[in-house]
């Protein structure tokens, strides 16, 4: 079979090969001194609710700025520290400067809460509750103005430690989300067994809600079944007034994505807080 692709073709494939393991050690090299360098910063996107337009909350996203390689989305640095061991470091980095956020919000008068991506490698080391619990004693932050959002992956090993973390973290009022619910390996087990409190429909599904009924009955489902099980359904990358609109009749509570807001650096964030009109933007008034 390898002669048929012909003798150039096999070699530019395995020159592609080696520019990507090339470039993945490039990247991983950078990202071993990213920290020091500080090279990292959070943006933050708001949830809103759907019945009254109220921001109830953000989400902090980590970006990625390195002189040489540019700017380097999430979806390809973070498996890459979870596979380098750098995740905990990152982590720790992130919780912190979430954490120094939301204070510093405190203070200017700006309430909102603000909720961190765990990934699922990150999650499973088991440190992750002892890692928050020290943050929130060190910094005094309550922990209502906190939670953490994790992907169905985080849920499919050590099912039992993965239960007690959720109830742990629960208990000591830290906010669980389920990340892009239906896109991982979906499996209704976990939610009979863990403490959770939101769901997040994923965004492919809510792309399409307005084209395909498939996915709208399912959004629906999921919804029905979230509301049945006292969780709070927020959907995630709304694109379009008409998904909105949608998503409104069919009683999800939250919505994000980039029709609300696109995600921001702290300063922009608060500035588009103070232009914010929850009544003009669900009446239409702001599209
Ligand atoms: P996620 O947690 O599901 O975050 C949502 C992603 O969708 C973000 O991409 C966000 O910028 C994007 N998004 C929001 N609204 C819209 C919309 O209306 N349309 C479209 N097309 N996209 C929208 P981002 O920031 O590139 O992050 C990608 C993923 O990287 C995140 O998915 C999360 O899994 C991971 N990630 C981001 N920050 C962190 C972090 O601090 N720690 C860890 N462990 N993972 C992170
Ligand atoms: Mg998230
Ligand atoms: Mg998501
Ligand atoms: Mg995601």
């Amino acid at each position: 079979q390898s002669k048929e692709l012909g003798q150039n073709k096999y070699s530019f494939f395995s020159q592609e090969l080696h520019q990507k393991r090339r470039s993945r050690y490039m990247i991983a090299a950078q990202l071993h001194r990213a920290l020091e360098k500080s090279e990292f910063s959070l943006v933050y996107q708001p949830k809103i609710r759907l019945t009254t337009g109220e921001v109830v909350g953000v989400e902090a996203l980590i970006r990625w700025h390195n002189v040489e390689l540019g700017t380097v989305p999430p979806d390809l640095f973070i498996p890459l520290a979870e596979d380098t061991g750098l995740i905990n470091d990152i982590g720790d980095w992130v919780l912190q400067e979430a954490v120094a956020q939301v204070q510093q919000w405190l203070g200017q008068g700006c309430a909102v809460p603000v909720a961190i991506n765990i990934s699922a490698r990150q999650f499973q080391n088991g440190s992750i509750l002892q890692r928050i619990e020290s943050e929130l004693a060190r910094s005094g932050l309550d922990s209502r103005w906190l939670s953490i959002e994790l992907t169905e992956t985080s849920f499919m090993d050590n099912a039992e430690q993965t239960a007690e973390t959720l109830l742990a973290l629960r208990e000591r009022g830290v906010g669980v989300s389920i990340d892009d619910f239906g896109t991982g390996f979906s499996s209704l087990s976990y939610i009979r067994t863990m403490s959770l409190d939101h769901l997040k429909i994923d965004r492919s599904f809510i792309n399409s809600i307005t084209e395909s009924e498939r996915d709208r009955q399912l959004v629906k489902a999921i919804i029905a079944m979230s509301q049945a099980l006292g969780l709070s359904v927020v959907a995630e990358g709304v694109e379009t007034p008409e998904q909105l609109g949608l998503l409104r009749e069919l009683g999800c509570d939250q919505a994000q994505g980039y029709l609300i807001c696109r995600p921001k650096s702290a300063e922009a964030f608060v500035e588009w807080c103070e232009q914010y009109s929850a009544i003009s933007f669900l009446s239409g008034g702001s599209e």
